[in-house]
C-alpha cells in the first residue's frame, strides 16, 4: 500500500497504458483490400502477398573484388593472365592450369576459376602475374542463390515496405506488387474557442494546432485522409461530422470534448452512436481517451490538449493504424534504456511520457527532458526527438539513472 495518498497521483479506476493498448490492438482488424502498385509507388505500403525470388540471387558466380580470377587448386606459384572478365562482359573461354583472369567486381567468374586473388597481392610483369599470401578456393567469391535461393520467401506478406525492401524486389526484376488499400482515416477537431491558421483571432480564440498535426502523423503512417475540419461544441454539427466520418473511413479521429465538463459532447453522442469506451487513462499527459467503434470504422477520442493529442496518437492510435494497415509489426515503438543527463521530476502513479531529447556524451547517448513539460506546452514536443517513458510506479529520478526511451523519428 502506498504510504500516504498526497505523494501519488494513482487513481484506483484509471486505465493503464499496456490494459488499453491490449484491448485497441485486440479490436483493430487488419484491412484485406490490395491494389496493384509500381515499385516506385510502393514506399510506406504493405505488401499484401508474401513475394517469393523468381532467380537465384546472384544469378551467377562472380567476384567480390577487383582483382584476379584463378584455380586455387594450382599452389601459390606465377600463373599467365589470358584475358580481362567486366561486369556484364564474362570472359568466355575456360581458365586452364597455370592461368589467370584480370576480373573487376560483379563479373561473372570464368568457368575453372574457383577464388579471386586481389589486386592488392598481385604483382603482374608483363602477361605473367605473382601473387602474395595463401590461394584459398572460395576465396572472394560471391555464390549463386547466397543472397536468395529461386522460390525461397524473400519478402513475407504483411512488409512495411521500406527502401532495402523495395531494393530487394528490385533485385529481383519485379516491378509490380500486390499491397494492401491505405487505411481511410477520418478526423476532425472539436471546440468552440478553436479557429482555422490564416484567420485572425477572436476574443478567448485560440489557433487549431491539432487538425495540422493529425493530418502530419497521418501521413507519415501512408493513411489516406479525410479533413472533416473543425466542428463547435455543439451536439448537432458534431454528430453530423461523426455520421459522415463513419461513412467515409475505416477510422475515425476526434480531439477534444472527451471530458467530462458540459461542453464535452463526445462521449454522450458515442453512446447513442457506436460502441465506446471512454477511459480515464493512468498516463501523463492524456488522461482522458476514448476508444471504440462508430459502425464498421474505428473510434479514437484524444484529448484536446496538443501535446496529450500527440502522445495518445503516438501510444495508441499508431499501433492501432499499423496493425489495421495489415503491417506484421512491431506495432509499438521499440525502447531503449538510456542514462538520464539531468535529474527529472515525477510523483509515483501514473506513466509519464516526457518529451525529451538524445545527447551524445563521452560514454555513449544519454537523454534529457526537452522544455517545459505541460500538456498544453507545444515547444517541448516540437524540441523532443524521443519520449522518455517513466513507468507508474516511479518517482523522481537523479542523473546517471536509466531511463526507457522511444524515438519519435523511424531511421529509414
Ligand atoms: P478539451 O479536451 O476539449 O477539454 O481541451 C483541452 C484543452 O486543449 C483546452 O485548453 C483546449 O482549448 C485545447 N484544445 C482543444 N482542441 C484543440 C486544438 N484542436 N488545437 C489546439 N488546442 C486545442
Ligand atoms: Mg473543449
Amino acid at each position: 500500500m502506498a504510504a500516504c495518498c498526497e505523494h501519488t497521483e494513482h487513481d484506483p479506476k484509471a486505465k493503464s497504458v499496456a490494459e488499453a493498448l491490449e484491448v485497441i490492438l485486440a479490436a483493430s482488424q487488419p484491412i484485406s483490400d490490395q491494389v496493384m502498385v509500381s515499385l516506385e509507388q510502393g514506399l510506406g505500403r504493405v505488401l499484401a502477398t508474401s513475394v517469393a525470388s523468381p532467380i537465384d540471387v546472384p544469378a551467377w558466380p562472380n567476384s567480390a573484388m577487383d582483382g584476379y580470377a584463378l584455380r586455387a587448386g594450382d599452389g601459390s606459384g606465377p600463373r599467365e593472365c589470358i584475358g580481362s572478365a567486366f561486369a556484364g562482359h564474362p570472359y568466355e573461354a575456360r581458365v586452364q592450369e597455370g592461368q589467370c583472369v584480370r576480373i573487376m567486381t560483379g563479373a561473372v567468374l570464368p568457368q575453372g576459376a574457383d577464388a579471386v586473388i586481389p589486386q592488392e597481392l598481385a604483382y603482374r610483369e608483363g602477361s605473367m602475374v605473382r601473387f602474395h599470401g595463401d590461394i584459398l578456393p572460395g576465396a572472394n567469391v560471391r555464390l549463386p542463390g547466397e543472397d536468395l535461393s529461386q522460390g525461397n520467401t524473400a519478402l513475407p506478406e504483411g512488409t512495411l515496405l521500406r527502401p532495402a525492401h523495395l531494393a530487394v524486389l528490385a533485385s529481383l526484376g519485379i516491378s509490380e506488387i500486390a499491397v494492401f488499400r491505405p487505411l481511410r482515416v477520418a478526423f476532425f477537431s472539436t471546440g468552440d474557442e478553436l479557429q482555422p491558421s490564416g484567420q485572425p483571432l477572436g476574443p478567448g480564440q485560440i489557433y487549431d494546432s491539432n487538425r495540422p498535426t493529425l493530418l502530419a502523423m497521418l501521413q507519415r503512417l501512408g493513411a489516406e485522409t479525410v479533413d472533416l475540419g473543425c466542428i463547435p461544441d455543439n451536439p448537432d454539427q458534431i454528430r453530423e461530422t461523426l455520421e459522415t466520418a463513419r461513412q467515409a473511413a475505416d477510422m475515425v479521429i476526434t480531439t477534444g470534448g472527451v471530458s467530462v465538463g458540459e461542453a464535452d459532447h463526445i462521449a454522450g453522442l458515442l453512446e447513442q452512436m457506436g460502441s465506446v469506451h471512454f477511459w480515464k487513462m493512468n498516463m501523463k499527459p492524456g488522461r482522458p481517451l476514448a476508444f471504440g467503434h462508430l459502425g464498421q470504422a474505428s473510434f479514437f477520442g484524444l484529448p484536446g490538449n496538443p501535446v496529450s493529442t500527440m502522445v495518445t496518437f503516438y501510444q495508441f492510435v499508431r499501433p492501432a493504424i499499423l496493425k489495421r494497415m495489415g503491417s506484421l509489426g512491431p506495432w509499438t515503438s521499440p525502447v531503449f534504456r538510456l542514462p538520464l543527463a539531468t535529474s527529472v521530476r515525477k510523483k509515483p502513479g501514473r506513466t509519464d511520457f516526457q518529451r525529451g531529447r538524445l545527447l551524445p556524451g563521452e560514454n555513449g547517448w544519454m537523454v534529457a527532458p526537452a522544455g517545459a513539460q505541460s500538456s498544453h506546452i507545444l515547444t517541448g514536443m516540437a524540441q523532443a526527438d524521443c519520449f522518455i517513458v517513466l513507468p507508474a510506479e516511479s518517482g523522481a529520478l537523479t542523473a546517471g539513472s536509466l531511463v526507457d526511451v522511444q524515438i519519435l523519428e523511424g531511421m529509414v
